[in-house]
């Protein structure tokens, strides 16, 4: 038995320690915006190099309270890619304004920033890149695409914390970045929490005013903003974690390279080509003459990825089969994501023009499957893993 994630491996050995912080919070009881969020969010803010650092109320809040800060209106349009999780396009959505989906690369599942050159109309006010699966996109031609037509950024980098493009870090190369402590997420919390950063001053102070309903003072509101606090318990339970982030990252990244060179030697395994980035096509031909079942994920040379995930993508419509047998050996397993945004039925009623061309996201939705990757997986449950891929093979 292999669970495809097991929070409690990671939190249990910390039990002392977090009844210890809960302990402090109880005799203080400053539950709301109290010293330890401050100390969470100093923390955030030196690990990822950020200016500044704000404590949410989750991932999808920070996405929401970033586009309200840059003032996003009904009727604009913002890129992001459709291949995401929901939240990404959801945010854009309850603001009035119209995700508009672009296609990703076959090789990271990120945003092409070819397809989105494309899809850019006077319209288009804002550009969501998602860091997926714990790899950044290829910010720098979406940076330049961005200051080109004058586009706002907003890095998704939910499932990214402490990635690296090109040594940047993932959420400070845009005017935001946001992160989730979902728990499921590399920093994962004990329930809901996120966190916006921007090197930007007056968006900081904007979007700190937006975080308590628009008031400064308290009660004298120069705006509608909401209440996308994150609780001081949260903050404080999370400061026991933070510390040990590294750790956590170097063993995810221990059991991918380990699953990479086991599994890369089995017949029908092959790695996926760098040299076919935002080339599906290309790809697609490449796997045919090798007679590939199984593409592994892998990660580009200036990328420090961070494997919230490990993605296979398996060939030929065999996707489920493998799944089946998976499950019947008793290896977690998951799909992410069996149904691409452009195609959700909530979305049917945008402008076609908003969900066209997004061939790539639609193939990979069908061939996607994600298996454990947890940094505590032990020697013996990743060879587990392993064998059973081989047995299906
Ligand atoms: C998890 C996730 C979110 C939302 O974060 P929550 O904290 O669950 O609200 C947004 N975008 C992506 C890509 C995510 O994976």
């Amino acid at each position: 038995m292999v669970p495809l994630l097991d929070v409690n491996a990671q939190n249990h050995p910390l039990e002392s320690e977090l009844q210890a912080a809960f302990t402090e919070v109880l005799k203080h009881g400053r539950f709301i915006m109290g010293p330890e969020m401050e100390t969470f969010e100093k923390e955030i803010a030196t690990m990822t190099g950020a200016k500044h650092a704000l404590s949410v109320s989750s991932g999808t809040d920070a996405l929401l309270l970033a586009l309200m800060a840059l003032n996003i209106q009904p009727g604009d349009e913002v890129l992001c890619p459709a291949f995401t999780f929901f939240a990404t396009a959801g945010a854009v959505s309850r603001l009035g304004a119209v995700p508009v989906f672009t296609d990703i690369c076959p090789i990271c599942f990120n945003l092409d920033v070819n397809d989105a050159r494309k899809k850019i109309t006077a319209k288009t006010k804002a550009i969501i890149p998602v860091h997926l699966f714990g790899q950044c996109a290829d910010m720098d031609p979406i940076l330049a695409l961005a200051t080109e037509h004058g586009l706002k950024v907003v890095e998704d980098a939910a499932q990214s914390i402490g990635a690296a493009y090109k040594g940047r870090q993932s959420g400070t190369m845009g005017h935001f970045g946001t992160y989730s402590f979902f728990p499921s997420k590399n920093l994962g919390g004990f329930g809901d929490g996120g966190m916006l950063v921007t090197n930007d001053d007056e968006l900081a102070e904007f979007a700190r005013v937006l975080r308590v309903h628009g008031s400064k003072p308290k009660y004298y509101h120069h705006y509608v903003g909401g209440n996308f606090r994150m609780d001081t318990l949260q903050c404080a339970l999370l400061s026991v974690k933070v510390k040990r982030y590294a750790q956590y990252t170097a063993d995810r990244q221990r059991n991918a390279a380990n699953y990479t060179e086991a599994l890369s030697k089995l017949p029908g395994i092959v790695l996926a080509d760098p040299a076919h980035c935002k080339c599906a096509s290309a790809q697609n031909e490449a796997l045919a003459a090798q007679g590939a079942k199984i593409v592994l994920p892998v990660a580009y040379g200036h990328n420090s990825h961070i494997w919230n995930q490990f993605t296979l993508r398996v060939l030929g419509g065999k996707r489920d089969s493998l799944r089946d047998h998976l499950v019947a050996k008793k290896i977690g397993c998951d799909i992410y994501y069996p149904v691409t945004l452009d195609q959700q039925q909530c979305f049917a009623n945008l402008p076609a023009a908003s969900r066209s061309g997004c061939e790539v996201a639609h193939q990979l939705a069908q061939e996607v499957l994600s298996i454990p990757i947890y940094g505590e997986l032990s020697e013996a449950q990743r060879e587990e893993v392993i064998a059973a891929i081989a047995e299906w093979l």
